[in-house]
């Protein structure tokens, strides 16, 4: 299983499989791609997670062993991990809105990362690909199903005009999703001007490079001068949180995805109450990768596009440094097994 003791470096760790117990089963890893959220745990830069640490959540794979309570799951299914551990039993997890679970914790948390030939996980955690579903896209299942949250969260309705700053890989998908649900004019912001180019691509109607000191004033602009109806911060800096603020209409609402890995930030309280704007985080998942799922199954959106580079197991080093330099050109680098 790969680790991170010093940041910028992989390095593998012998262990032993253990289970899979009575609700458990044994999958063959076949694809795992790198979150935004590994690449802060190989940079040791992670908010939540201390180095020593296992990076890796976005996994699928082959199931060969099931416990003898397993049911619902099959030895040679084909799986996607949901990698969320919650008690079951807080008033959150009773409610069915897990992902707020008082204990919840995530596999890589507990020191079991993805990255790693063979890996251990409940049944009721696991969703079944199907047949037009692959390996590689069903790793992407997880950082789609955490567009899905936001996107639902925010509300999206016809017509209604967005921005979205950041479009790494959830960004993207914030941007074909919100596309999906029905909005009119859909803004993106990046400092990476390839990554505006992709934005272009996935039919955002105008890509903003971030760099100057206009874009706030130029999203108001092309909305017709009140603001937008929408912000998504995917991003996870001080900067973009405030312009996902600023570029609200009075009674906006504002969307907030991406992890900061400063503990704190400034910001214009008062336009809280003079725009009557609202602001939300979006917390992973919940029932989200059904939703995810029948996006893909049904071919509303192709993950396949998102995927710019693929690495082998043994290369994962690699795989992160790609991750790294900005030339590049990455999207979501997957790392497959055989
Ligand atoms: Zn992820
Ligand atoms: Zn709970």
């Amino acid at each position: 299983m790969a680790v991170v003791n010093t940041p910028g470096k992989i390095e593998f760790q012998e262990r032993s499989i253990t289970g899979p117990s009575h609700d458990q089963v044994l999958i063959k890893t076949k694809a795992v791609s790198i979150c935004g959220s590994d690449l802060h745990t190989f940079k040791g830069k992670h908010p939540f997670a201390q180095l020593p640490a296992a990076p890796g959540h976005e996994l699928s794979g082959e199931v060969i062993e099931v416990g003898d309570g397993v049911g619902r799951i099959k030895v040679g299914d084909r799986v996607a991990l949901e990698p969320v551990i919650t008690c079951g039993q807080c008033a959150f997890c009773e409610k069915g809105t897990y992902n707020l679970c008082t204990n919840i914790s995530f596999h890589h948390r507990e020191g079991q990362g993805a990255f790693t030939p063979f890996f251990v996980a409940n049944e009721k955690w696991l969703h079944t690909l199907p047949k037009n579903i692959s390996f590689e896209e069903g790793a992407l299942l997880e950082p789609l199903a955490v567009a899905v949250h936001a996107v639902q969260k925010s509300g999206v309705a016809l017509g209604e005009t967005v921005a979205i700053f950041g479009v790494g890989a959830i960004g993207l998908m914030i941007l074909v999703l919100a596309r999906l649900s029905g909005a009119s004019d859909i803004i993106t912001v990046d400092v990476q001007d390839f990554r505006l180019m992709t934005a272009r691509e996935m039919g955002t109607s105008l890509a903003l490079n971030n760099r100057g000191d206009r874009t706030v004033d130029e999203i108001i602009r092309r909305v017709g001068g009140l603001g937008v109806d929408v912000a998504f911060e995917a991003v996870g800096i001080q900067t973009t949180f405030v312009q996902s603020l600023q570029v609200l209409r009075k009674g906006g609402r504002a969307i907030l995805v991406g992890l900061n890995p400063e503990p704190e930030v400034t910001l214009p309280s008062n336009i809280f109450v003079q725009k009557e704007i609202s602001l939300s985080g979006s917390q992973g998942y919940c029932w989200d990768f059904q939703t995810a799922l029948k996006l893909v199954e049904t071919g509303s959106i192709d993950l396949s596009r998102f995927i710019s580079h693929r690495v082998a197991f043994d290369s994962l080093q690699e795989g992160f440094e790609i991750l790294t330099r900005p030339e590049n050109q990455a999207i979501k680098v997957v790392v497959v097994f055989d």
